[in-house]
């Protein structure tokens, strides 16, 4: 967090103020856009309409646009390819004193699946209505933050401007599947240890208004798998410790849990994403045949077994302490 903060939040300010004139002027009668807003949003509308949603992102499509974008504004371009089919674009405007730590923009290029049938607009349409909001997948999560990165630096470009820091974008693949062909291979390459980094901004949450917030924290995200086994018995009788009754003690207590964290945020006393949230993803049950059994003591007992996955997100500070 020592290096380079006022550079980014001199960007961080550049990017918020071109969202709101965007946001604010995009189609709406009481702020009309100018014509420079209008080619910014005409330009998010472009890359919205690349079909880069799983599972089948056009990759190649996107890069080739961002790589356009990127050039015209006059940044040197890299796509670096991990995984064959999985390209990162990487943008670099390389600053005075290459010394210093750099700033590394993020974003991803990914998105996750869109089912047109329950959209008003198709999904790949960028439709714009009246009121200036735009339908697409992938709107807020991701490409807008790649183009609020683009066009703040075309605007300071434009203005002259001349970092002393190295300013460093990635594009990367695959994040809304874990990112293990996209930024974890970047992270642990020769190419990233380079650039030397001091600090990095990502995706936040999306915001309803022309305000921003700015977080310095991210939420990690756990899974857990629970194996409930017991003994199984004929239908005509009662008996104690099914592998049901087990999973049960165990899902009430995380539903305690989810309870005790989500009453937090229902009584307005701590935020969404400053508790943990625990949430059932699937169960799978049944009594398995003999082969997948699992034997006790002797090979006639078998034991019927229930899954029960949970996915869950905790808040880690990045940075150790609020600022
Ligand atoms: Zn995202």
């Amino acid at each position: 967090m020592s290096v380079s903060t006022v550079t980014a939040l001199s960007l961080h300010l550049l990017v918020f103020i071109f969202c709101a004139g965007a946001g604010a002027g995009a189609g709406a009668p009481d702020f009309p856009s100018t014509s420079d807003e209008e080619s910014q949003i005409e330009r998010f509308q472009q890359y919205l309409r690349i079909r880069t949603a799983h599972p089948y992102p056009n990759y190649a499509g996107a890069v080739s646009f961002l790589s356009a974008q990127a050039r015209s504004i006059g940044l040197e371009t890299l796509t670096l390819e991990f995984t064959p089919g999985k390209p990162l674009l990487l943008l670099s405007w390389y600053g005075s004193d290459l010394s210093l730590p750099s700033l590394l923009l993020n974003s991803h290029v990914d998105s996750v699946p869109a089912e047109p049938s329950h959209w008003i607009h198709p999904p790949f349409s960028a439709h714009r209505d009246p009121h200036g909001r735009i339908y697409a997948r992938g709107a807020q999560d991701d490409k807008s933050i790649a183009i609020q990165y683009l066009e703040a630096l075309r605007h300071l470009k434009a203005r002259g401007f001349s970092p002393l820091r190295s300013i460093h974008v990635s594009l990367v693949p695959d994040e809304e599947i874990g990112g293990a062909d996209g930024h974890a291979k970047f992270v642990a390459s020769e190419q990233f240890r380079r650039l030397n980094i001091g600090f990095v901004l990502d995706e936040g949450q999306a915001s309803p208004t022309d305000e921003l917030r700015v977080f310095y924290a991210d939420r990690l995200p756990f899974s857990l798998i629970v194996n409930a086994v017991g003994s199984p018995g004929h239908g005509s009788k009662m008996y104690d410790g099914s592998a049901v009754e087990n999973l049960m003690e165990c899902a009430e207590a995380v539903a305690r849990f989810r309870d005790s964290q989500f009453d937090l945020v229902k009584a307005g006393i701590m935020a969404g994403f400053e508790v943990i949230s625990v949430n059932t993803v699937y169960m799978k049950a049944g009594t398995p045949t003999p082969t997948v059994s699992y034997f006790r003591r002797t090979c006639f007992l078998s034991f019927t077994f229930i899954t029960l996955s949970l996915w869950g997100a905790q808040r880690s500070h990045i940075h150790g302490q609020e600022q």
